[in-house]
């Protein structure tokens, strides 16, 4: 499996009234990693959250393998193969690591875990094993590392041909951003990754191409 493509054409969108992003184009080969990169309030965000479906888009197209998403909803998307690690991780803090990635299922349209369930269980531990260690964890107890760490495996679980994450090194001790490097690099080549990061030694480490935005454009 070599990863989605994903074309952006022309994409504008923004928040009421007011546009944020406007006219981005750009696309993904099968398997690429590309970083997205931009000062503070550039748009980055905003261009992740409408990609995803989170933010709806005023003009343009989102495609991945040539299959339409504008007009989809969020659950569609993934279901087509496209998943976001949210900055900020937003891993529900009631719930535990096992809980957090058991109800991923519910993505495959599934209300009970199966077989291929266990499976991309197993896969996301291989990956983390840390999460191994603390599945029966509430998620609020976990570290700000190992909340990424169970950010990123949710995503997993989905099963994405391309996957975007927000600031997946923000505010994480240099010794964690390495475990996520190298989870990244694990992952290369098998999925097509959509960075917004604005620390450059992680886009270097990934070997990314990398698109800088300003005021809602690509430059
Ligand atoms: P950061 O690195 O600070 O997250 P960013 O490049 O991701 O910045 P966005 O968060 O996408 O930028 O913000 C782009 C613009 O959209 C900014 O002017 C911001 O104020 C505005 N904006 C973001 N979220 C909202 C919102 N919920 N409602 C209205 N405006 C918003």
């Amino acid at each position: 499996m070599a990863g989605g493509e994903l074309r952006v054409t022309d994409l504008c969108s923004g928040y009421g009234s007011v546009t944020v992003l406007h006219d981005i184009t750009f696309a993904c080969e099968p398997g690429e990693v590309v970083g997205i990169t931009g000062a503070n309030g550039a748009g980055k965000s905003t261009l992740l959250n409408t990609i995803a479906g989170l933010i709806g888009m005023s003009g343009g197209q989102v495609e991945l393998d040539d299959l339409d998403l504008a007009g989809r909803p969020v659950h569609q998307r993934v279901r087509s193969g496209l998943a976001l690690v949210p900055e900020g991780r937003q891993v529900i803090g009631a719930l535990s690591v096992r809980q957090n990635l058991d109800v991923t299922v519910m993505a495959r349209g599934r209300s009970r875990l199966d077989a291929e369930h266990r499976r991309r269980l197993e896969t996301v531990l291989a990956l983390f094993p840390r999460l191994r260690d603390r599945i029966g964890v509430g998620a609020s107890s976990l570290s700000g590392g190992e909340q990424q760490m169970l950010a990123i495996s949710r995503a997993l679980m989905t099963g994405p041909r391309v996957l975007m994450l927000d600031e997946p090194s923000q505010g994480l001790a240099a010794n964690v951003v390495d475990v996520v490097i190298e989870a990244l690099q694990a992952l290369r080549g098998s999925i097509t990754l959509v960075l917004v990061e604005q620390n450059l030694d992680v886009l270097d480490a990934l070997g990314c191409r990398s698109l800088q935005m300003s005021l809602g454009r690509l430059l």
